[in-house]
């Protein structure tokens, strides 16, 4: 079952070393009868370490990244694991409910909207508490994409191409993902989770695969071996 706490309560150190917890973190204002909020896993290791913050479905129709953290999550052993990995399952529910690029409710895509505003309509909502409650943790940020149904890109990882520890960091971990391309970004516009990321001095990479709307076998152990 997974812990319904309002999101600004949210603190992975409350889970205990060695175990894995699902929390659903409600931005509902009070009185408000919609179930909205962003679902988490957090594996918490026995041992102290790093802490690696994944996020899938930014956009509700790319979906490999989803399975992917899922699938992650069986296999993980937190007795084993050393540090923490904390993963949004699920960034932008109000679009993946409808299989959506952007939020069906304010019309907003999630991607171009952070840092996001407390008291914005639900994706800026969104977008703020995933960059103040949830980003600031990491050590390292994997924002899991894919095309959705409206483009086509090719198995490709984004890493931020700087001669800074960050960037080395993120080139590094980039290869390892294995993808037939890999986009080197000196810079990002604003508005996206990697522009926060930047902001706080995180390294970061970014997953993209043709697919949309379905998840492709195919594409699905790059993502899987890449986290
Ligand atoms: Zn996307």
């Amino acid at each position: 079952m997974a812990v319904k706490i309002p999101i600004e309560d949210f603190n992975p150190g409350s889970v205990a070393p060695g175990t894995i917890q699902r929390f659903f973190l409600n931005l509902c204002r009070p009185g408000n009868a919609e179930d909205l909020g962003i679902p988490v896993l957090v594996a918490q290791g026995r041992r102290p370490g790093k802490t690696l913050v994944v996020f899938a479905g930014v956009h509700g129709d790319e979906l490999e990244g989803v399975q992917a953290i899922h699938e992650v999550f069986l296999q993980l052993d937190p007795a084993e694991l050393s540090g923490r990995v904390i993963a949004v399952t699920v960034a932008n529910l109000p679009a993946y409910r409808v299989t959506r690029r952007i939020s069906p409710i304010d019309v907003l895509n999630l991607a171009r909207t952070f840092p996001g505003r407390k008291d914005g309509t639900v994706t800026e909502r969104i977008a703020h508490y995933l960059s103040e409650m949830i980003l600031p943790h990491a050590d390292f940020f994997i924002d899991l994409h894919s095309s959705g149904l409206t483009y086509v890109l090719p198995t490709m990882i984004g890493y931020h191409a700087s001669d800074t520890p960050q960037g080395r960091e993120s080139k590094e971990a980039a290869l390892y993902f294995g993808t037939p391309v890999m986009w080197g970004h000196p810079e990002i516009s604003p508005g996206r989770s990697l522009s926060v990321a930047i902001a706080r001095n995180i390294p970061w990479l970014y997953v993209e695969a043709p697919s949309g709307g379905r998840v492709s076998e195919k594409e699905l152990p790059y993502y899987i071996n890449g986290i």
